[in-house]
């Protein structure tokens, strides 16, 4: 029986007594958290879920290196080696009054990737790190992120250290999604008026702070301050939604506009809300709010020019929030294939 082994087994028999369950249910729930993660955890990540929910304080990690694939939400004191795949800029955001910074790395080894955020004072510890180069990461700990995957933090007491030599081949899985008409386009600059384009990008900030327009259903005039048409005067209004921001993937940025139901998709609020949310608050709470900068999407669209600046920019037809649980099962599959 291998040390691992071993360390599985007592942790299975503290959580037998822990939760009053037989071994037999406690697989049952074991197997259960490695289909939730579809089959991205490996054993000993699910036992250690499984004895995180029956309240037991398992994920110290000690001296063992893991590997990306066995590394879940809620773990502290992480070690494991990665190639450092990609870094995305450094972007600032204001949260209650507050300016703050993030930087997201990309890491990855032979099975699978991970997104390491940092925040504030962490990210001087990485302006050093080069893509491409391998890195041993101790101390570090998990959280989960808002797509309930794992994902890594620095902490004060994270270590990074490069690495002359590796024993693993990690996988390579830094490129955008950018496509045009189906061939990967690889600059926005080069775009033009009405290509269409897939990109996985990050919303970094607001162009303009109004997102609610009222228009006369009569004319299609925008109503003036007092909701009256210059013309109909005061009529039922219509309302229409418009995101203006910037998109901005590993290397540029480009100015995308959000129409109607991808404003309420990218907002996670219906019109009536965001409409409520306006009027209670202003509207810079809808960007502070939600989350919607920071995040990335999968973001489609048609390269259209601006209606005053002429200026080209990315017109939506659909976004979805990024699911790393998919694309890292997407990439696995590609390379067991
Ligand atoms: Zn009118």
């Amino acid at each position: 029986m291998s040390a691992k082994d071993c360390n599985e087994k007592d942790i299975i028999e503290k959580i037998i007594s822990k939760s009053n369950l037989t071994e037999k249910e406690i697989e049952k729930k074991i197997k259960e958290k490695i289909s939730e993660f579809s089959g991205l955890v490996s054993r000993t990540g699910a036992i250690y879920i499984v004895g995180k929910e029956f309240g037991l304080n398992l994920i110290k990690t000690n001296n063992t290196e893991l590997k990306i694939k066995s590394i879940v939400p809620d773990m502290t004191n992480v070690n494991f080696k990665a190639k450092l795949l990609s870094k995305s800029d450094i972007r600032t955001f204001r949260r209650n009054n507050k300016e703050g910074k993030v930087q997201n790395i990309i890491l990855s080894d032979e099975t699978g990737t991970i997104r390491m955020s940092l925040w504030n004072d962490e990210i001087e510890k990485i302006k050093d790190l080069d893509i491409g180069e391998h890195y041993e990461l101790r101390n570090c700990y998990t959280r989960k992120n808002t797509y309930n995957d794992p994902e890594i933090r620095l902490g004060r007491k994270g270590l990074i250290k490069r690495l002359d030599s590796v024993d693993f081949e990690a996988i390579e899985q830094a490129t955008p999604i950018k496509q045009q008409n189906g061939k990967t386009k690889q600059n926005f600059k080069d775009l033009k008026e009405g290509d269409y384009i897939e990109t996985k990008a990050t919303l970094t900030r607001m162009l303009s702070k109004d997102i609610i327009f009222y228009f006369c259903p009569e004319c299609k005039k925008r109503l003036d301050d007092n909701n009256r048409c210059s013309t109909h005067g005061k009529i039922k209004k219509d309302i229409l939604l418009v995101l203006n921001g910037v998109l901005e993937d590993n290397y540029e940025e480009i100015h995308t506009v959000f129409f109607r139901e991808n404003v309420e998709r990218l907002t996670g609020m219906d019109c009536k809300t965001i409409e409520k949310t306006v009027s209670d608050n202003n509207v810079t709470t809808i960007t502070e709010n939600t989350d919607i900068l920071g995040n990335e999407y999968i973001i489609k669209g048609i390269i259209k020019p601006n209606n005053f600046t002429k200026k080209l920019e990315l017109h939506t037809t659909e976004v979805n929030k990024l699911n790393t649980i998919d694309e890292i099962k997407t990439t696995l599959e590609r390379i067991e294939a």
